[in-house]
Protein backbone atom coordinates (compact mmCIF):
# COMPACT_ATOMS: atom_id res chain seq x y z
CA UNK A 1 0.00 0.00 0.00
CA UNK A 2 2.95 2.54 -0.76
CA UNK A 3 3.92 4.82 -4.04
CA UNK A 4 1.38 7.25 -5.70
CA UNK A 5 -1.87 6.52 -4.49
CA UNK A 6 -4.34 6.05 -7.32
CA UNK A 7 -6.73 9.18 -7.79
CA UNK A 8 -10.47 8.54 -7.95
CA UNK A 9 -12.77 11.51 -9.08
CA UNK A 10 -16.34 11.23 -8.41
CA UNK A 11 -19.29 12.40 -9.84
CA UNK A 12 -20.66 15.57 -7.79
CA UNK A 13 -23.85 13.68 -6.12
CA UNK A 14 -21.32 10.54 -4.67
CA UNK A 15 -18.83 14.00 -3.50
CA UNK A 16 -21.73 15.50 -1.82
CA UNK A 17 -22.49 12.00 -0.06
CA UNK A 18 -18.59 11.05 1.22
CA UNK A 19 -18.26 15.20 2.23
CA UNK A 20 -21.53 14.36 4.68
CA UNK A 21 -19.83 11.38 5.93
CA UNK A 22 -21.06 8.04 3.66
CA UNK A 23 -18.44 5.31 3.38
CA UNK A 24 -19.61 4.00 0.22
CA UNK A 25 -18.52 5.25 -3.41
CA UNK A 26 -20.74 2.73 -5.71
CA UNK A 27 -19.84 1.30 -8.88
CA UNK A 28 -21.36 4.04 -11.23
CA UNK A 29 -20.10 7.38 -8.58
CA UNK A 30 -16.55 7.70 -10.44
CA UNK A 31 -16.71 10.25 -13.32
CA UNK A 32 -14.24 8.04 -15.16
CA UNK A 33 -12.28 4.55 -13.87
CA UNK A 34 -8.41 4.06 -14.19
CA UNK A 35 -7.44 2.22 -16.91
CA UNK A 36 -5.72 -0.41 -16.17
CA UNK A 37 -7.62 -1.08 -13.03
CA UNK A 38 -5.77 -1.32 -10.24
CA UNK A 39 -5.87 -4.54 -8.03
CA UNK A 40 -8.18 -4.78 -5.18
CA UNK A 41 -6.88 -3.57 -2.21
CA UNK A 42 -5.32 -0.68 -4.05
CA UNK A 43 -5.59 2.74 -1.95
CA UNK A 44 -7.40 5.26 -3.57
CA UNK A 45 -7.85 9.05 -2.74
CA UNK A 46 -11.02 10.50 -3.14
CA UNK A 47 -11.69 13.63 -4.64
CA UNK A 48 -14.21 15.72 -6.10
CA UNK A 49 -14.06 17.54 -9.87
CA UNK A 50 -12.03 20.25 -8.45
CA UNK A 51 -9.39 18.22 -7.33
CA UNK A 52 -10.66 18.46 -3.41
CA UNK A 53 -9.26 15.57 -1.15
CA UNK A 54 -12.68 13.74 0.06
CA UNK A 55 -11.51 10.90 1.78
CA UNK A 56 -9.33 7.86 1.32
CA UNK A 57 -10.48 4.23 0.40
CA UNK A 58 -9.37 1.24 -0.45
CA UNK A 59 -10.67 -0.21 -4.17
CA UNK A 60 -12.61 -2.79 -4.63
CA UNK A 61 -12.94 -3.27 -8.79
CA UNK A 62 -15.60 -5.95 -9.76
CA UNK A 63 -17.53 -5.36 -6.63
CA UNK A 64 -20.88 -2.79 -6.64
CA UNK A 65 -19.06 -0.97 -3.74
CA UNK A 66 -15.94 0.36 -5.78
CA UNK A 67 -14.35 1.67 -2.74
CA UNK A 68 -14.75 2.04 0.97
CA UNK A 69 -13.64 5.21 2.77
CA UNK A 70 -11.14 4.53 6.13
CA UNK A 71 -9.54 8.09 6.37
CA UNK A 72 -11.26 11.41 5.66
CA UNK A 73 -8.12 13.64 7.56
CA UNK A 74 -5.64 14.27 4.39
CA UNK A 75 -2.91 13.56 6.59
CA UNK A 76 -3.97 10.03 7.56
CA UNK A 77 -2.74 6.72 6.30
CA UNK A 78 -4.24 3.44 5.61
CA UNK A 79 -1.84 1.74 7.36
CA UNK A 80 -1.46 -0.68 10.22
CA UNK A 81 -1.11 2.56 12.88
CA UNK A 82 -4.94 3.33 11.60
CA UNK A 83 -6.26 0.01 12.09
CA UNK A 84 -4.67 -0.24 15.73
CA UNK A 85 -6.63 3.16 16.73
CA UNK A 86 -9.59 1.82 15.21
CA UNK A 87 -9.57 -1.18 17.04
CA UNK A 88 -8.86 -0.06 20.23
CA UNK A 89 -11.81 3.14 20.27
CA UNK A 90 -13.96 0.41 19.48
CA UNK A 91 -12.71 -1.84 22.57
CA UNK A 92 -12.74 0.96 24.73
CA UNK A 93 -16.34 1.68 23.95
CA UNK A 94 -17.40 -1.98 24.21
CA UNK A 95 -15.36 -2.07 27.78
CA UNK A 96 -17.99 0.65 28.78
CA UNK A 97 -20.75 -1.46 27.71
CA UNK A 98 -20.36 -4.75 28.77
CA UNK A 99 -20.05 -5.80 32.29
CA UNK A 100 -17.44 -9.54 31.91
CA UNK A 101 -19.51 -10.64 34.73
CA UNK A 102 -22.67 -11.56 33.01
CA UNK A 103 -22.10 -10.93 29.38
CA UNK A 104 -18.96 -12.31 27.51
CA UNK A 105 -20.56 -12.05 24.12
CA UNK A 106 -20.82 -8.65 22.13
CA UNK A 107 -19.32 -7.55 18.56
CA UNK A 108 -16.39 -5.60 18.71
CA UNK A 109 -16.04 -4.21 15.41
CA UNK A 110 -19.11 -2.98 13.51
CA UNK A 111 -17.69 -2.12 9.91
CA UNK A 112 -18.39 1.19 8.98
CA UNK A 113 -19.88 2.14 12.55
CA UNK A 114 -16.24 1.58 13.66
CA UNK A 115 -14.96 3.15 11.11
CA UNK A 116 -13.37 -0.37 9.42
CA UNK A 117 -15.81 -0.44 6.90
CA UNK A 118 -16.35 -4.06 5.28
CA UNK A 119 -14.99 -5.87 8.66
CA UNK A 120 -16.81 -7.35 11.58
CA UNK A 121 -15.65 -9.08 14.71
CA UNK A 122 -17.66 -10.82 17.01
CA UNK A 123 -16.42 -12.00 20.66
CA UNK A 124 -18.04 -15.05 21.88
CA UNK A 125 -16.21 -15.89 25.23
CA UNK A 126 -12.63 -17.77 24.09
CA UNK A 127 -13.43 -17.09 20.57
CA UNK A 128 -13.02 -13.81 18.13
CA UNK A 129 -15.07 -14.32 14.81
CA UNK A 130 -13.81 -11.96 12.19
CA UNK A 131 -15.44 -11.49 8.98
CA UNK A 132 -13.99 -9.38 6.28
CA UNK A 133 -16.53 -8.24 3.51
CA UNK A 134 -15.28 -7.72 0.13
CA UNK A 135 -11.59 -7.78 -1.84
CA UNK A 136 -11.08 -4.42 0.12
CA UNK A 137 -11.63 -4.95 3.44
CA UNK A 138 -9.70 -8.62 3.26
CA UNK A 139 -6.30 -6.81 2.68
CA UNK A 140 -6.64 -5.54 6.36
CA UNK A 141 -6.73 -8.69 7.31
CA UNK A 142 -3.42 -9.41 9.10
CA UNK A 143 -3.57 -5.64 10.57
CA UNK A 144 -6.89 -6.73 11.75
CA UNK A 145 -6.02 -9.50 13.43
CA UNK A 146 -2.75 -8.49 14.74
CA UNK A 147 -5.23 -5.68 16.80
CA UNK A 148 -7.66 -7.87 18.05
CA UNK A 149 -5.05 -10.56 19.34
CA UNK A 150 -3.41 -7.26 21.10
CA UNK A 151 -6.65 -6.38 22.94
CA UNK A 152 -8.12 -9.27 23.72
CA UNK A 153 -4.83 -11.82 23.95
CA UNK A 154 -6.56 -14.87 25.81
CA UNK A 155 -9.12 -15.26 22.26
CA UNK A 156 -8.75 -17.39 19.44
CA UNK A 157 -9.13 -15.98 16.25
CA UNK A 158 -11.37 -17.83 13.45
CA UNK A 159 -12.57 -16.08 10.11
CA UNK A 160 -16.04 -16.79 8.43
CA UNK A 161 -16.17 -16.39 5.18
CA UNK A 162 -17.54 -12.67 3.84
CA UNK A 163 -21.37 -12.90 3.33
CA UNK A 164 -20.69 -12.61 -0.35
CA UNK A 165 -17.85 -15.59 -0.46
CA UNK A 166 -19.20 -19.19 -2.59
CA UNK A 167 -17.59 -20.37 0.04
CA UNK A 168 -19.64 -19.20 2.42
CA UNK A 169 -18.94 -22.13 4.80
CA UNK A 170 -15.54 -21.50 4.93
CA UNK A 171 -13.41 -21.18 7.80
CA UNK A 172 -9.74 -21.14 8.76
CA UNK A 173 -9.21 -21.72 12.93
CA UNK A 174 -6.10 -19.87 14.26
CA UNK A 175 -4.39 -19.37 11.29
CA UNK A 176 -4.34 -15.45 11.77
CA UNK A 177 -1.37 -14.25 13.83
CA UNK A 178 -1.96 -13.96 17.37
CA UNK A 179 -4.46 -16.24 17.04
CA UNK A 180 -4.16 -17.71 20.94
CA UNK A 181 -4.82 -21.88 21.16
CA UNK A 182 -6.16 -22.55 18.07
CA UNK A 183 -8.52 -24.79 20.58
CA UNK A 184 -12.15 -23.94 21.08
CA UNK A 185 -14.22 -25.80 23.79
CA UNK A 186 -16.98 -28.21 22.39
CA UNK A 187 -19.61 -26.97 22.47
CA UNK A 188 -18.63 -23.42 23.38
CA UNK A 189 -20.50 -21.96 26.09
CA UNK A 190 -21.15 -18.28 26.06
CA UNK A 191 -22.76 -15.86 28.83
CA UNK A 192 -25.29 -12.89 28.09
CA UNK A 193 -26.71 -11.32 30.50
CA UNK A 194 -25.77 -14.53 33.14
CA UNK A 195 -27.69 -17.26 30.65
CA UNK A 196 -25.83 -19.36 29.09
CA UNK A 197 -25.69 -20.46 25.45
CA UNK A 198 -24.32 -22.73 22.85
CA UNK A 199 -23.19 -21.52 19.85
CA UNK A 200 -21.71 -23.03 17.02
CA UNK A 201 -19.19 -20.10 15.41
CA UNK A 202 -18.59 -22.12 12.15
CA UNK A 203 -21.68 -22.87 11.13
CA UNK A 204 -24.37 -20.78 13.32
CA UNK A 205 -25.86 -18.29 11.43
CA UNK A 206 -24.00 -14.63 11.31
CA UNK A 207 -21.56 -15.17 13.30
CA UNK A 208 -23.11 -17.57 15.67
CA UNK A 209 -25.72 -15.70 17.70
CA UNK A 210 -27.79 -13.04 16.93
CA UNK A 211 -25.88 -10.52 19.02
CA UNK A 212 -27.53 -7.24 17.95
CA UNK A 213 -31.26 -8.53 19.31
CA UNK A 214 -29.11 -8.50 23.05
CA UNK A 215 -30.84 -5.52 24.34
CA UNK A 216 -34.21 -6.45 22.74
CA UNK A 217 -34.25 -9.90 24.45
CA UNK A 218 -33.45 -7.73 27.38
CA UNK A 219 -36.62 -6.00 27.01
CA UNK A 220 -38.58 -9.20 26.85
CA UNK A 221 -36.83 -10.18 30.36
CA UNK A 222 -38.19 -7.08 31.63
CA UNK A 223 -42.05 -7.37 30.73
CA UNK A 224 -41.97 -12.02 30.56
CA UNK A 225 -43.48 -12.74 34.42
CA UNK A 226 -46.21 -14.76 34.33
CA UNK A 227 -47.03 -14.50 30.49
CA UNK A 228 -46.98 -17.09 28.03
CA UNK A 229 -44.68 -16.61 25.30
CA UNK A 230 -44.26 -17.21 22.06
CA UNK A 231 -41.11 -17.14 20.30
CA UNK A 232 -41.27 -16.93 16.16
CA UNK A 233 -38.32 -17.68 14.26
CA UNK A 234 -36.55 -17.85 17.38
CA UNK A 235 -33.00 -19.51 16.31
CA UNK A 236 -31.47 -21.05 19.28
CA UNK A 237 -33.93 -19.75 21.73
CA UNK A 238 -32.56 -16.61 22.91
CA UNK A 239 -35.82 -14.73 23.42
CA UNK A 240 -36.94 -17.32 25.21
CA UNK A 241 -34.42 -17.64 27.69
CA UNK A 242 -34.73 -14.58 28.19
CA UNK A 243 -38.15 -14.83 28.68
CA UNK A 244 -38.28 -17.63 30.57
CA UNK A 245 -35.72 -15.70 32.73
CA UNK A 246 -38.02 -12.69 33.47
CA UNK A 247 -40.11 -15.45 35.18
CA UNK A 248 -42.52 -16.42 32.16
CA UNK A 249 -44.87 -18.77 32.68
CA UNK A 250 -44.16 -20.76 29.62
CA UNK A 251 -42.37 -20.53 26.30
CA UNK A 252 -42.90 -21.96 22.87
CA UNK A 253 -39.69 -21.62 20.13
CA UNK A 254 -40.14 -22.34 16.62
CA UNK A 255 -37.88 -22.12 13.93
CA UNK A 256 -37.77 -23.89 10.62
CA UNK A 257 -33.98 -24.68 11.17
CA UNK A 258 -33.75 -28.43 12.87
CA UNK A 259 -30.22 -27.89 14.43
CA UNK A 260 -31.59 -23.91 15.94
CA UNK A 261 -34.45 -26.07 17.31
CA UNK A 262 -32.02 -28.92 19.09
CA UNK A 263 -29.92 -26.14 20.25
CA UNK A 264 -32.88 -24.04 21.48
CA UNK A 265 -33.84 -27.37 23.58
CA UNK A 266 -30.55 -27.01 24.93
CA UNK A 267 -30.31 -23.86 25.71
CA UNK A 268 -33.15 -23.84 27.49
CA UNK A 269 -32.49 -26.88 29.71
CA UNK A 270 -28.98 -26.02 30.57
CA UNK A 271 -30.34 -23.12 32.26
CA UNK A 272 -32.95 -25.03 33.78
CA UNK A 273 -36.12 -23.96 31.80
CA UNK A 274 -36.98 -28.03 30.71
CA UNK A 275 -40.10 -28.78 29.23
CA UNK A 276 -43.62 -29.39 29.57
CA UNK A 277 -43.47 -25.17 30.42
CA UNK A 278 -40.62 -24.17 28.26
CA UNK A 279 -40.90 -26.25 24.37
CA UNK A 280 -39.15 -25.68 20.95
CA UNK A 281 -40.35 -26.76 17.84
CA UNK A 282 -39.33 -26.88 14.27
CA UNK A 283 -41.91 -25.96 11.76
CA UNK A 284 -42.14 -22.91 9.18
CA UNK A 285 -43.71 -20.18 11.48
CA UNK A 286 -46.56 -19.05 8.21
CA UNK A 287 -48.13 -22.70 7.99
CA UNK A 288 -48.12 -23.22 12.28
CA UNK A 289 -50.04 -19.73 12.21
CA UNK A 290 -51.99 -21.24 9.61
CA UNK A 291 -52.65 -24.29 10.93
CA UNK A 292 -51.87 -25.30 14.40
CA UNK A 293 -51.61 -21.73 15.69
CA UNK A 294 -55.04 -21.18 15.59
CA UNK A 295 -56.13 -24.41 17.84
CA UNK A 296 -53.73 -22.57 20.82
CA UNK A 297 -54.90 -20.78 23.50
CA UNK A 298 -54.11 -16.90 23.05
CA UNK A 299 -50.51 -16.32 24.09
CA UNK A 300 -49.70 -13.01 25.90
CA UNK A 301 -45.98 -12.15 24.44
CA UNK A 302 -45.19 -12.63 21.27
CA UNK A 303 -42.07 -12.36 19.52
CA UNK A 304 -41.66 -11.61 16.05
CA UNK A 305 -37.96 -11.78 14.72
CA UNK A 306 -38.39 -13.12 10.66
CA UNK A 307 -35.56 -13.05 8.28
CA UNK A 308 -34.86 -10.21 6.22
CA UNK A 309 -37.59 -10.06 3.77
CA UNK A 310 -36.28 -7.48 1.18
CA UNK A 311 -33.04 -8.40 0.05
CA UNK A 312 -33.08 -5.77 -2.57
CA UNK A 313 -34.88 -2.51 -3.28
CA UNK A 314 -36.63 -4.31 -6.20
CA UNK A 315 -37.65 -6.72 -3.04
CA UNK A 316 -39.30 -3.75 -1.32
CA UNK A 317 -42.97 -4.10 -2.18
CA UNK A 318 -43.44 -7.84 -1.81
CA UNK A 319 -41.75 -7.21 1.54
CA UNK A 320 -44.00 -4.59 2.89
CA UNK A 321 -47.19 -6.71 2.27
CA UNK A 322 -45.10 -9.79 3.84
CA UNK A 323 -44.49 -8.10 6.85
CA UNK A 324 -48.27 -6.32 6.69
CA UNK A 325 -49.27 -9.85 6.45
CA UNK A 326 -47.56 -11.81 9.10
CA UNK A 327 -47.83 -9.21 11.76
CA UNK A 328 -51.59 -8.90 11.37
CA UNK A 329 -51.94 -12.47 11.68
CA UNK A 330 -50.42 -12.74 15.09
CA UNK A 331 -52.22 -9.63 15.91
CA UNK A 332 -55.90 -10.91 15.12
CA UNK A 333 -54.89 -13.38 17.86
CA UNK A 334 -53.52 -11.77 20.45
CA UNK A 335 -55.84 -10.49 23.70
CA UNK A 336 -55.97 -7.45 25.00
CA UNK A 337 -53.28 -6.98 27.31
CA UNK A 338 -50.91 -8.91 24.88
CA UNK A 339 -47.57 -7.54 24.11
CA UNK A 340 -46.32 -8.08 20.79
CA UNK A 341 -42.65 -7.31 20.15
CA UNK A 342 -41.57 -7.20 16.11
CA UNK A 343 -38.91 -6.82 14.22
CA UNK A 344 -36.87 -6.48 10.88
CA UNK A 345 -33.36 -6.62 9.91
CA UNK A 346 -34.18 -5.44 6.31
CA UNK A 347 -31.82 -2.53 5.42
CA UNK A 348 -34.02 -1.82 2.90
CA UNK A 349 -37.17 -1.11 5.16
CA UNK A 350 -36.78 2.11 7.11
CA UNK A 351 -37.42 2.71 10.27
CA UNK A 352 -40.22 4.87 9.27
CA UNK A 353 -41.57 2.27 6.76
CA UNK A 354 -41.77 -0.44 9.39
CA UNK A 355 -43.44 1.24 11.73
CA UNK A 356 -45.87 2.69 9.11
CA UNK A 357 -46.41 -1.28 8.06
CA UNK A 358 -46.96 -2.43 11.41
CA UNK A 359 -50.12 0.26 11.42
CA UNK A 360 -51.38 -0.95 8.89
CA UNK A 361 -51.19 -4.25 10.41
CA UNK A 362 -52.98 -3.54 13.29
CA UNK A 363 -55.40 -2.36 11.54
CA UNK A 364 -55.77 -4.68 9.28
CA UNK A 365 -56.31 -6.85 12.46
CA UNK A 366 -58.93 -4.62 14.05
CA UNK A 367 -57.20 -4.15 16.57
CA UNK A 368 -55.62 -1.21 18.70
CA UNK A 369 -52.34 -0.94 20.34
CA UNK A 370 -49.82 1.42 21.96
CA UNK A 371 -46.36 1.22 21.52
CA UNK A 372 -44.35 0.80 24.52
CA UNK A 373 -41.25 1.07 22.93
CA UNK A 374 -39.23 1.51 19.53
CA UNK A 375 -35.39 -0.22 19.13
CA UNK A 376 -32.78 -0.28 16.76
CA UNK A 377 -29.55 -2.45 17.44
CA UNK A 378 -27.51 -1.95 20.52
CA UNK A 379 -24.67 0.28 21.04
CA UNK A 380 -21.86 -2.38 19.92
CA UNK A 381 -23.70 -2.01 16.56
CA UNK A 382 -22.94 1.54 15.88
CA UNK A 383 -25.05 3.31 13.34
CA UNK A 384 -23.97 6.30 11.35
CA UNK A 385 -26.78 8.47 10.55
CA UNK A 386 -25.82 9.52 7.22
CA UNK A 387 -25.30 5.81 6.64
CA UNK A 388 -29.00 4.33 5.90
CA UNK A 389 -27.53 0.73 4.87
CA UNK A 390 -26.39 0.43 7.92
CA UNK A 391 -29.81 0.70 9.88
CA UNK A 392 -31.31 -2.20 9.65
CA UNK A 393 -32.67 -3.27 12.55
CA UNK A 394 -36.00 -2.08 13.81
CA UNK A 395 -38.08 -3.38 17.18
CA UNK A 396 -41.47 -2.02 18.27
CA UNK A 397 -42.93 -3.01 20.88
CA UNK A 398 -46.79 -2.94 21.51
CA UNK A 399 -49.39 -3.31 23.53
CA UNK A 400 -52.47 -4.57 22.36
CA UNK A 401 -55.17 -2.59 23.59
CA UNK A 402 -58.68 -3.15 24.60
CA UNK A 403 -60.91 -0.52 22.44
N1 LIG B 1 -34.76 -14.27 17.16
C1 LIG B 1 -33.52 -14.94 16.86
C2 LIG B 1 -32.99 -14.60 15.48
C3 LIG B 1 -33.93 -14.92 14.34
S1 LIG B 1 -33.21 -14.82 12.75
C4 LIG B 1 -32.51 -14.62 17.98
O1 LIG B 1 -32.70 -13.64 18.70
O2 LIG B 1 -31.53 -15.35 18.11
C5 LIG B 1 -34.45 -15.50 11.74
C6 LIG B 1 -34.70 -16.99 11.92
O3 LIG B 1 -35.83 -17.32 11.12
C7 LIG B 1 -33.59 -17.93 11.48
O4 LIG B 1 -33.21 -18.69 12.58
C8 LIG B 1 -34.23 -18.83 10.41
O5 LIG B 1 -33.87 -20.19 10.54
C9 LIG B 1 -35.69 -18.67 10.71
N2 LIG B 1 -36.64 -18.85 9.60
C10 LIG B 1 -36.57 -18.40 8.34
N3 LIG B 1 -37.69 -18.67 7.66
C11 LIG B 1 -38.52 -19.31 8.53
C12 LIG B 1 -39.84 -19.85 8.42
N4 LIG B 1 -40.55 -19.77 7.30
N5 LIG B 1 -40.38 -20.43 9.53
C13 LIG B 1 -39.68 -20.53 10.67
N6 LIG B 1 -38.43 -20.02 10.82
C14 LIG B 1 -37.86 -19.45 9.76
Amino acid sequence: MQGTPTKLVLKPNAARALRAGHPWVWSNSARKLPAPLPPPGTVVELVDGREQFLGRGLLDPGSPILARVYARDPAEAIDEALVVRRVQRAHARRLELIDPERTDTYRLLHGEGDALPGVTCDVYGPAAVLRFDGAAARKLKTWVAGAVAAVLPRCTLVERAGRRGAESEAFELASLPGGGTGELPAPLLVREEGLLYEVDVLRGHKSGLYLDQRENRALVRAHARGRSVLNLFGYTGGFSLAAAAGGAAKTLTIDLAKPAIAAARRNLERNGFGPPQHQALAANVFDWLNERGRAEAPWSLVVVDPPAFAPSQAALPRALAAYRRLNASVLRRAPPGALVLTCSCSSHVGRAAFLAVIDAAVTEAGRRVKRLAVRGAPPDHPELPEFPEGHYLKAVLLEVLAH
